[in-house]
């Protein structure tokens, strides 16, 4: 792919960049990330990223291994030296390698963090074809630690999720834990019921996500009503709309859970409208 990626302090073509065996991330998923949105080869949201990267590390006695400044700089260099125009930067930190295995935490004075970063393009993001039909989700039980609120490269249940959801013939699922939402898969919920939108308010049951902040913030500049509390599946059944948000999928409209059509089984207006309304502020707001 001729990839330039980012490994402990060096950029270096992707086929060079070697991480060890012992490294707490491969053992122990012992590492956090983040993904940031690139459109017009500029960061959508990168202070919110930045933000949430410390509260993850410090949840997990991790210090940040860079400054804001550093970050930023190293996001933008990959952005250029890969000519991405439009999709997304990965980056990891794990506790690092201290050469064997090991339940307790190394010190961080003799193993330092390992620091990942890497591109992905996708011209497809703001014009993307899915946005246009809206997925279809199943429902299935939330088996998640209880500290989803931390941002860990612990993602098998999740990807256990995506292919129940593939293997149903849909895109995507919605994990239930006590009748209610939780979240998507890789996305925060949302349905919409007489105008007014309902999601999940925040606790450790979900992530806080990025785009959901900045979408709640542009909907009540918009005066359109919303409700930060749970709901359940049955109540997402019978919604009028229904959607997901994320980094790299910005708002995304859900057309259908377990089978039943939401509304007319297409992207509602009120969905279709604040996608529009997020992606035009966040262009505005690029760094
Ligand atoms: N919830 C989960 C479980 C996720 O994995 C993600 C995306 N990483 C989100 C929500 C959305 O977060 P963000 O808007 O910051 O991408």
């Amino acid at each position: 792919m001729g990839r330039i990626v980012y490994l402990n302090g060096e950029f270096l073509p992707e086929e060079d960049a070697r991480v060890s065996i012992f490294d707490r991330g491969f053992l122990m998923a012992d590492g956090v990330y983040e993904v940031t949105t690139v459109i017009d080869g500029k960061l959508i949201d990168f202070d919110g990223h930045f933000a949430r990267l410390e509260r993850s590390l410090g949840e997990l006695d991790m210090t940040n291994p860079m400054t804001r400044d550093v970050w930023l700089d190293v996001h933008r260099q990959l952005v250029a030296r890969n000519e991405v125009e439009q999709g997304m930067i990965y980056l990891q930190v794990t506790r690092g390698a201290s050469g064997d295995r090991d339940f307790v935490f190394p010190d961080p004075a003799s193993t330092p963090p390992t620091v990942v970063l890497f591109t992905q393009a996708n011209p497809a993001l703001v014009d993307s074809p899915k946005a246009k039909k809206g997925i279809r989700v199943i429902s299935i039980e939330d088996l998640r630690w209880g500290r989803r609120d931390i941002k860990t490269v612990q993602l098998l249940y999740p990807s256990m999720g995506k292919m129940m959801a593939i293997k149903a013939g849909a895109d995507d699922a919605w994990m239930v834990q006590d009748g209610e939402i939780t979240e998507g898969t890789s996305n925060n919920a949302y349905i919409i019921k007489d105008g007014r939108i309902i999601t999940r308010g925040l606790s450790t049951d979900i992530l806080h996500g990025i785009t959901r902040a900045a979408v709640l913030r542009f909907a009540q500049e918009a005066q359109l009503p919303v409700e930060e509390r749970s709901f359940t599946l049955d109540e997402a059944k019978a919604a009028d709309e229904a959607f997901v948000t994320s980094a790299s999928t910005f708002v995304m409209p859900v057309v259908e859970i377990d089978g039943s059509p939401l509304g007319q089984g297409t992207p509602g207006p009120l969905t279709t409208r604040l996608r529009e309304i997020y992606i035009e502020e966040s262009r505005k707001a690029a760094l």
